[in-house]
C-alpha cells in the first residue's frame, strides 16, 4: 500500500468540479484508493463519498492506495492534486473579471438605497432587475407505490430511470455548450457523474435487498446524502447538496411517470426569489419572463451564479433568509452589480433605478453596436483586439463581440481530460473548424501548454519538486516529439482554410526555440506545406530580455502576463495566499514588456498582449503606451477595451506608460491611471 498526505489548496476545497476529477482520475487505475480526512474515510472512486468528507481549502488529506499499479496511480493523483485538479487559474477568477470587464466600476452608475427595506447579498452577475416578486417553491414528490417484491424488476426500473435522465443531462449540457458556456454545462456533467456513483448506487441496491420499492430506495439514499452534504459547514461544499437534491428529483419524477417539469412564471416578467435554485430550474425557465434571481442560499460559485452569469440575468445570492418573507407579487429593486435587493422602493427610487438602468443598458448597447468597428485612439493610432479562445463555439462568439482575430487559441482543451492523445484528423477537424469561422482574420493557434503544472495521462513526466519551473509549455513538447510533431502536421493541414499563426509558449531560451523551429521545418517538408507564421508568447523574463535576439528568428511575439508576472516577481500564481496580490501593472513587469516591444519593433516584428492583464481597464491605456500592437482578451471584455482604446489619446497613453516605468509598486501604477485621463 502506498500513502500520501497532501493539503488540498483549490479556494473552495474539494468541491464537485474537482472532486469529479480526482474521482475519474482514480477509476482510471485498478488500485483501491481511500481519502481520510478529520477520522472520515472516502471511497476515492465514489464522487458523493469524496463530496462528504467536506474538505475544506487548506485542509489536509491522507490518501491510501493500494493494488498493482498503486505506484502509477498515487503519483499521477498527487501531480493532479498539485495542480489544482482542473481548476487552474482561468476558472473561478476569469468569472469575475468577465463580471467587471462589461462593467468597470468607474464608469458604471450607482444607486443610492435607503437601509432599513434593504436586504444585501452576494454579487452574482450584475445588471438591474426592477419588478415583482414571484416566490418559487418546488411542489413536494409524493412516493405512495409499493414495492413488486421482486428485487429484478425493481433494479430494472431504477436502471431505465437512471438511463433517461442521464440522456436528459446530456441533451442540457450539450445546450448550455452550444450557447458557449462550457463551465456552465460541466454542472450536468457532476450530475451525470453522481447517477454513475459506486456508493450511491450500492447503498440504493442494498435498499432494494431489504424489500424497498426502486423510488423509495431512491429516495431515502438521495435524502440521507443530500442532508449530510447540506449540514457541511462549508457553503460551498453544502451547496452541492442541491446538486444531489436536483438529480434524484429528475429520476424519481421519472420513476413516477412524471414529466421533468420546466417551472410556470406568471405572464408577466418577475424577480424569481428562492431558497436556492438548480441549475436545471435556471436552465428551464423561459428566461424572457425571469428579470433577474434573488437567493438565500448559494455564493458567486453558486450554480445560480454561474448560470445566471451566462444568460446575462442580474442576480444577488446569499441574502438573508428575510428575503424568503417576501411576498409574491412585492415590488423589488435588484442591484446585481452591488449586490443588494430593495424591498418596497419609493417611487423616486424606482425612477432612478429605471435612469440607473437605462444609462447602463445605453451604455453596453453602444460598445456593442460598435464593436465591429477597429479601434482608434482619438489622435488616430490602431490596435488589433482580438479574442482569446479555448474551442470553436467560443471562436463564433469572438465574431459576434467584434474579435478582429484570435490573438490565442489555448489548445489544452483537445488534450486534457482524456487518457490517449487527439489523433491527428481529430485536430484536424477542430483546428480547421475554428480557421473557417474566421475567415480571413488571423488566428493565433498556441502549441499545447501541459506540463508540470498541469498534468496529462498519458504522457510522462517525472515528479518535480518546481513544476512552474519544470518540464512545461515547449520544454515538454521538445521531450515528447511525438505529440509535438502530430500537432503541427494537424496544424499545416488545416492552414488552407484560414490565416494560422503558430505559436510556441514558455519560450526561454534561443536554442530552445531553434529546436522548436527546425521541428517546423522538418514537418513543413514532409507536408510540402505552404510557410505559416510563427511566433512565440513572452511569458519568461530571459525572453523579454532577449527580445532582440528572439525578434530576429520569428515573426511576432505576445506577451503572456499571467506567467510573466509569477516569474517576474518569484510569486506561484496559483498560491492560496499570495497570488491575489500578484499584479501584472508592477513596474517590474511594465519595463520587461516596454523592452519586448522595443527588441521586436527593432527588427519590424509586432507583439500583442494575451495575459489576462490585456482585459483590465486600468491596464489598457499603458499597455498602449507602451506600444503594444494588439491586445488579446476574454471574449466578453472585448467591446470594453475597444470603446476604452477609442476614447484615449495615444500621445497621451505614451506619457503615461513612461511614468508609470518610473513608479515602484503596482498600486502606484494603477493610482496613477485613475488619477489621469488619457
Ligand atoms: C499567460 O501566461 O499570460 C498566458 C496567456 O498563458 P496561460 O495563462 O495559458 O499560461
Ligand atoms: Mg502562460
Amino acid at each position: 500500500m502506498k500513502t500520501l498526505d497532501i493539503e488540498i489548496k483549490n479556494p473552495t476545497g474539494l468541491h464537485a468540479r474537482p472532486a469529479k476529477t480526482f474521482v475519474n482520475l482514480a477509476k482510471q487505475y485498478d488500485s483501491k484508493v481511500a481519502v481520510f480526512h478529520n477520522d472520515k474515510k472516502a471511497n476515492g472512486k465514489s464522487l458523493i463519498s469524496l463530496l462528504t468528507l467536506g474538505v475544506e481549502s487548506g485542509s489536509q488529506i491522507h490518501i491510501e492506495v493500494e493494488g498493482e499499479d498503486e505506484d502509477q496511480a498515487l503519483k499521477a493523483i498527487k501531480a493532479e492534486i498539485e495542480a489544482g485538479l482542473g481548476e487552474g487559474e482561468h476558472l473561478s477568477p476569469p468569472e469575475q473579471v468577465q463580471v467587471e470587464a462589461t462593467a468597470p466600476q468607474a464608469a458604471a452608475p450607482e444607486m443610492q438605497a435607503t437601509a432599513e427595506n434593504q436586504f444585501r447579498g452576494i454579487s452574482a452577475s450584475p445588471g438591474f432587475a426592477i419588478g415583482e416578486i414571484f416566490q418559487f417553491k418546488k411542489p413536494d414528490l409524493v412516493i405512495e407505490e409499493k414495492a413488486s417484491g421482486r428485487k429484478e424488476e425493481e433494479k430494472n426500473r431504477l436502471y431505465e430511470a437512471i438511463k433517461t435522465a442521464k440522456s436528459q443531462l446530456k441533451k442540457l449540457n450539450q445546450q448550455m455548450l452550444d450557447s458557449g458556456a462550457t463551465q456552465e454545462a460541466a454542472i450536468f456533467d457532476v450530475h451525470i457523474e453522481l447517477l454513475s456513483d459506486e456508493e450511491i448506487l450500492a447503498e440504493i441496491e442494498q435498499q432494494l435487498d431489504s424489500g424497498q420499492s426502486a423510488a423509495k430506495s431512491f429516495q431515502y439514499v438521495i435524502d440521507q446524502k443530500s442532508k449530510f452534504l447540506a449540514g457541511l459547514s462549508d457553503p460551498v461544499l453544502s451547496g452541492r447538496a442541491a446538486d444531489l437534491y436536483d438529480v434524484g428529483y429528475r429520476v424519481l419524477r421519472i420513476m413516477l411517470g412524471e414529466e421533468v417539469a420546466s417551472i410556470e412564471l406568471p405572464d408577466r416578467p418577475v424577480i424569481i426569489s428562492a431558497r436556492d435554485l438548480s441549475p436545471s430550474d435556471t436552465v428551464s425557465m423561459d428566461a424572457s419572463k425571469v428579470l433577474g434571481f434573488c437567493t438565500s442560499e448559494g455564493g458567486p460559485t453558486s450554480h445560480t451564479a454561474i448560470i445566471a452569469r451566462a444568460l446575462g440575468i442580474p442576480a444577488v445570492v446569499g441574502i438573508n433568509d428575510e428575503i424568503l418573507g417576501v411576498a409574491s407579487g412585492t415590488q423589488v429593486i435588484l442591484d446585481g452589480k452591488e449586490g443588494f435587493v430593495l424591498v418596497d422602493p419609493t417611487t423616486a427610487e424606482i425612477e432612478q433605478a429605471h435612469q440607473d438602468q437605462q444609462d447602463e443598458i445605453t451604455r453596453q448597447e453602444q460598445m456593442k453596436a460598435i464593436a465591429a468597428d477597429p479601434a482608434v485612439t482619438q489622435d488616430g493610432h490602431r490596435v488589433e483586439v482580438v479574442a482569446n479562445i479555448g474551442g470553436a463555439e467560443e471562436a463564433k462568439k469572438a465574431l459576434q463581440m467584434g474579435a478582429e482575430g484570435v490573438g490565442l487559441l489555448r489548445t489544452e482543451f483537445l488534450f486534457l481530460e482524456r487518457t490517449t492523445p487527439p489523433t491527428e484528423q481529430e485536430q484536424v477537424e477542430v483546428y480547421s473548424t475554428i480557421l473557417k469561422t474566421m475567415g480571413e482574420q488571423p488566428v493565433v493557434v498556441r502549441t499545447l501548454d501541459v506540463g508540470g503544472d498541469k498534468p496529462i495521462s498519458y504522457i510522462h513526466t517525472p515528479q518535480e519538486e518546481n513544476p512552474f519551473l519544470g518540464l512545461r509549455g515547449i520544454r515538454l513538447g521538445l521531450a515528447n516529439l511525438k505529440i509535438l510533431r502530430e500537432q503541427l502536421t494537424a496544424l499545416l493541414k488545416s492552414a488552407q482554410h484560414g490565416n494560422l499563426h503558430i505559436m510556441f509558449p514558455m519560450i526561454s531560451d534561443v536554442d530552445e526555440l531553434s529546436r522548436a523551429l527546425d521541428v517546423v521545418a522538418e514537418v513543413r517538408a514532409e507536408q510540402s506545406a505552404e510557410a505559416v507564421k510563427v511566433g512565440i508568447m513572452i511569458e519568461v523574463p530571459s525572453a523579454a530580455l532577449l527580445a532582440d535576439k528572439f525578434a530576429q528568428k520569428v515573426d511576432f511575439f505576445s506577451i503572456g502576463t499571467n506567467d510573466l508576472t509569477q516569474y517576474t516577481l518569484a510569486t506561484d500564481r496559483m498560491h492560496g495566499s499570495l497570488s491575489k496580490n500578484l499584479d501584472g501593472l508592477h513596474p517590474a513587469v511594465l519595463r520587461l514588456i516596454a523592452q519586448t516591444v522595443e527588441g521586436a519593433h527593432k527588427h519590424g516584428k509586432w507583439v500583442g498582449v494575451c495575459g489576462e492583464l490585456g482585459s483590465d481597464p486600468v491596464a489598457v491605456p499603458i499597455l498602449l503606451g507602451l506600444c503594444v500592437d494588439e491586445l488579446s482578451v476574454s471574449v466578453p471584455a472585448i467591446p470594453e477595451v475597444k470603446a476604452i482604446i477609442r476614447g484615449m489619446d495615444f500621445k497621451n497613453a505614451q506619457k503615461l506608460a513612461a511614468k508609470a516605468l518610473e513608479c515602484s509598486t503596482a498600486a502606484q501604477v494603477r493610482e496613477l491611471v485613475k488619477e489621469n485621463q488619457v
